[in-house]
């Protein structure tokens, strides 16, 4: 299966375990790189440790394994690749494409919410802790006077986003030193050779500026697709802090069957009771692009908060 080219991953954080919602995702990904005859991989995005959940790595993979959705090779942790993460940030600082900052976040709020990039005039003689910003405006590469980046995604059609204007110089390297989720996701696409990235809507808004990371860094921007997120009763996103339940490993058949009606696949009802792999030999050979919802209205009823 080396030959197609297609490498896709799912790359969950470890802040509690699998729950419905995340379960399409994977399968979403997973299915999708199934079906191209490519590979998938699992990338533990382990890089905040104060929101982390101790065990809840391990739960995710057993979580997956259960369900029947193999990796190929090694789990990938992103708390093992900081000096990947070092070397960017310095090449970018070095090019003067990003910038420390000493802002705090009430000084954004007072902003209005969009940095004004008053810290890319520099720094002189301030010794406390600063946080890195790249600079979206005004780049050597850009057109002057734009700062939109435009993609299709495979799902959700045309996007459209303009960095400067609704999102603004942002954040790399946060000031208690940890790396932002946005530098780390695509250093680790990069390298990883990632050419399609399957996940949850809630991320819709965040690439667009990781394919601006991608054009500053000169790596083969991916196709995109994002997958409608599941919401409870109320509406809410299903997540650890909604109260998303764990999903119940010993129901991965049902689980799965119910996550490709999610996902509009017309999965046969014959295989409602099937084992996991069944269905997922089922989906990875049925596999529609075309049926996934842009968005999804149907509620999750099994999966209410618990607040
Ligand atoms: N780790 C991120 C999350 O769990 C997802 C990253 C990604 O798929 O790009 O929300």
């Amino acid at each position: 299966n080396a030959g197609t080219g297609y490498i896709g991953r799912f790359a969950p954080s470890p802040t509690g375990p699998l729950h419905f919602g995340s379960l399409v995702s994977a399968l979403a990904s997973f299915l999708d790189a199934r079906c191209a005859g490519g590979r998938w991989l699992v990338r533990m995005e382990d890089l905040d440790p104060p929101r982390e959940q101790p065990g809840a790595a391990d739960a995710i993979l057993r979580s997956l394994d259960a369900h029947g959705l193999h990796w190929d090779g090694a789990v990938s942790y992103q708390s093992l690749r900081q000096p990947e993460y070092i070397d960017c940030l310095e090449r970018l600082l070095e090019r003067q494409l990003a910038y420390p900052c000493r802002c705090s976040r009430r000084d954004i709020a007072a902003m209005g919410g969009i940095y004004d990039e008053r810290c890319r005039r520099g720094l002189e003689g301030f010794g406390g802790p600063t946080a890195v910003r790249l600079k979206v405006t005004g780049l050597p590469t850009a057109e002057p006077g734009s700062s939109a980046i435009d993609f299709v995604d495979l799902f959700q059609g045309h996007q459209r986003q303009d960095l400067g204007r609704e999102v603004g110089d942002f954040i790399i390297r946060r000031k208690d030193g940890l790396f932002a989720y946005q530098l780390a996701v695509v250093v680790d696409d990069i390298d990883q050779c990632i050419t399609h990235i399957i996940r949850g809507s809630d991320l819709l808004s965040s690439t667009p500026r990781q394919i601006f990371l991608y054009q500053l860094l000169d790596g083969p921007i991916p196709k995109y697709g994002h997958v409608p997120l599941i919401t409870n009763r109320r509406g809410q996103k299903l997540s650890k802090q909604t109260g998303a339940a764990a999903l119940e490993d010993d129901r991965a058949g049902g689980n799965i069957y119910r996550a490709l009606q999610c996902l509009r696949q017309s999965v046969p009802a014959e295989l409602e009771s099937a084992d996991p792999q069944a269905l997922l030999d089922w989906g990875t050979q049925h596999w529609q692009r075309q049926r996934v919802p842009a968005c999804l209205e149907l509620e999750n009823p099994n999966h209410e908060p618990k607040g």
